[in-house]
């Protein structure tokens, strides 16, 4: 067990890195974090913050000797750095899940070859898409293998015009096709491992993308019962099938038929998971804290119904691609039942995620209706 007063050290410096501090710093660590580019959001609320590239490794395990354990919180930190940490502090989760969880194409292979259930997909090399596309059928989805999320580097696909400029685009490019699902609803779990084995997952998420990009969780989802269960058993199962020492982030969509499919895994704390700052027993910052130091999972239960509403940079006024006006925080702030959460972050640009919003209500159909009213007002 790593005990409060110890230091804990973040690969990464955004939002997610700033709210894990945050918790840790409340239970009494010490935070420091890496981040290439600073100042940071993280950084601004740890005890230091370190500057450097992943690949300066004599700063890195120099970082490293000054903590007790060290996580990450984003998914693109190559695997030779952390190969060079790994010998001198724990490193939770261990750099064996970060490697097959940051890439697609081993990420559904690895779900595969474990009998997880997956969206029917295919490898393509180089763009190549014509050549795998009849394993899949159409439409489908081409999603770079590296480097992509919220949307980008992903192209649907269903002309044969669609698929003459995705083969452009992804040309030189390992991708994944992947099935277009026609889903009922997403879904996502996530799941705390510690380092004592104990393991617990949070309800079961609902959510909603626009644009790729998350726009609300809702909790607890509206589903049966059985896809309840089912996408709880399925994340858990993961979790300890990967061998995950902290938090693991499973998105997973419902089928018109009933099927669960898992999309996606991330070893982290997940956007879908910001409900429980506000509306959980434990937030999915504090459990993250609590796996990787090796003490006991705090409980998850639903204080109150939830909805959580992203905030982007779109935001803002806009005027000639200038920022001509700030949102309207009078908004939420004014809602008794509405928490605001925002990031530090100085620029605002489209699509980027600033904060986020919960709210509240007994009557979780009431508060899915504030929470658009307000998002509206916004
Ligand atoms: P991803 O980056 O894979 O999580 O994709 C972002 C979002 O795009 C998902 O949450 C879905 O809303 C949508 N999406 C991705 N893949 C598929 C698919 N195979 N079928 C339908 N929608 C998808």
């Amino acid at each position: 067990m790593i005990p409060p007063g110890k230091t804990i050290g973040i690969l990464g410096g955004g939002q997610l890195g700033r709210m894990l501090g945050q918790a840790a710093q409340t239970m009494g660590y010490r935070v420091q974090v890496f981040e290439p580019v600073g100042p940071c959001p993280a950084g601004a609320v740890a005890n230091r913050e370190v500057n450097a590239n992943y690949d300066d490794l004599e700063a890195l395990k120099a970082f490293a000797r000054e903590c007790a354990v060290v996580t990450y919180e984003f998914e693109n930190i190559p695997s030779g750095p952390l190969d060079a940490i790994a010998p001198l502090v724990p490193l939770h989760p261990r750099a064996e899940v970060l490697h097959v969880t940051q890439n697609r194409q081993r990420e559904k292979a690895w779900l595969r070859m474990n009998g997880f259930p997956h969206v029917r997909y295919a490898e393509a090399l180089d763009g190549d898409l014509a050549a795998v596309i009849g394993q899949v059928g159409r439409p489908c989805v081409v999603k770079t293998a590296d480097f992509g999320y919220d949307g980008k580097g992903q192209m649907k696909i269903v002309s044969d015009a669609d698929l003459e400029k995705a083969a452009a685009i992804f040309r030189g490019r390992r991708c994944v096709l992947e099935r277009w699902v026609d889903f009922s609803c997403e879904l996502s779990v996530i799941v705390a491992r510690s380092s004592a084995g104990e393991t617990k997952a949070f309800p079961v998420a609902e959510n909603i993308h626009t644009r790729h990009i998350l726009d609300f969780s809702i909790v607890p989802a509206r589903v049966s019962a059985a896809a309840l269960r089912e996408a709880e058993q399925l994340a858990v199962a993961i979790a300890e099938k990967l061998g995950v020492v902290g938090l693991l982030a499973v998105e997973m969509f419902l089928a018109a038929n009933g099927e669960v499919l898992v999309n996606e895994l991330a070893p982290r704390p997940h956007n879908s998971g910001h409900w429980s700052l506000d509306g959980c027993e434990t937030s999915q910052f504090e459990q993250h804290v609590r796996a990787v130091c090796g003490l006991p999972l705090g409980p998850v239960g639903v204080r109150e119904p939830t909805v959580m509403v992203n905030i982007l940079g779109d935001a803002w006024r806009w005027q000639d691609g200038r920022v001509v006006g700030e949102p309207n925080w009078l908004a939420v702030l004014s809602e008794p039942r509405a928490k605001l959460h925002l990031y530090g972050k100085a620029e605002p640009r489209p699509g980027r995620k600033m904060g986020h919003f919960t709210v509240r209500d007994r009557n979780l159909e009431t508060a899915l209706t504030r929470a658009k009213e307000l998002q509206a007002q916004l």
